[in-house]
């Protein structure tokens, strides 16, 4: 068994936090394990709940749209959340329970090592980037760590409010060129904010 399908299993059978007690089934996350994009949500849904997969209802359904406006389909990228049982309820994720599963989704990355994780939301931008609100840092490129951050809305809140869903729809063509290496840091470019890339 190789190290993915040995954590796959580890996530399918965790009972770290109290969402494995109500969780029909855990949701790892699925995709290629040598894309270049890594699609990081909040947690699982209903219908993922049901299913053992990653964005399956509507807000998948968009998710799939917005990769088809770009040349991509599902099975080019690999698409995870940061928690991988579904909150009751679809309540946020506690603070308590991403630190349980934070080590599941850092392995991921690891194992994956994508040229650009994309953020859907608040919650994952705030994984790399804690006190940066998203409506600030949402459609910029950043650095963390050897990690590329590209930060953008969570699909579920475009599908709630046309304006979040043209952004989102904007900051989806942005990838692309950032993939092409297309961008630079803008404290060369501005010297005004040291962490920020800039698009050319
Ligand atoms: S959410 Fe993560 S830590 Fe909690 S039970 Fe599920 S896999 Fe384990």
């Amino acid at each position: 068994m190789s190290e993915y399908e040995q954590l796959i299993r580890q996530i399918n059978e965790c009972k770290l936090c109290a969402l494995s007690q109500k969780r029909n089934l855990a949701v790892p996350g699925e995709g290629s394990l040598n894309a270049d994009i890594v699609f990081i949500g909040e947690g699982p849904g209903f219908y993922e709940d049901q299913q053992g997969r990653p964005f399956v209802g509507a807000a998948g359904q968009l998710l799939e749209n917005l990769l088809e406006s770009i040349g991509f389909n599902r099975e080019d990228v690999y698409i995870t959340n940061m928690v991988k049982c579904r909150p009751p309820n679809n309540r946020d994720p506690l603070p308590g329970e991403i630190v349980e599963c934070r080590p599941y989704l850092d392995r991921q990355l690891e194992i994956i090592n994508p040229k650009v994780i994309v953020t859907l939301g608040r919650y994952s931008f705030a994984k790399f980037f804690p006190g940066i609100p998203i409506s600030k840092g949402r459609g910029i490129p950043q650095k963390w760590n050897n990690l590329l951050i590209y930060p953008v809305y969570h699909p579920a809140a475009a599908l709630r409010n046309g304006k979040f869903r043209s952004v989102l729809e904007r900051d989806f063509q942005g990838l692309p060129r950032i993939l092409e290496g297309k961008f630079q840091d803008a404290n060369q470019a501005e010297n005004d904010n040291s962490r920020q890339i800039k698009l050319f």
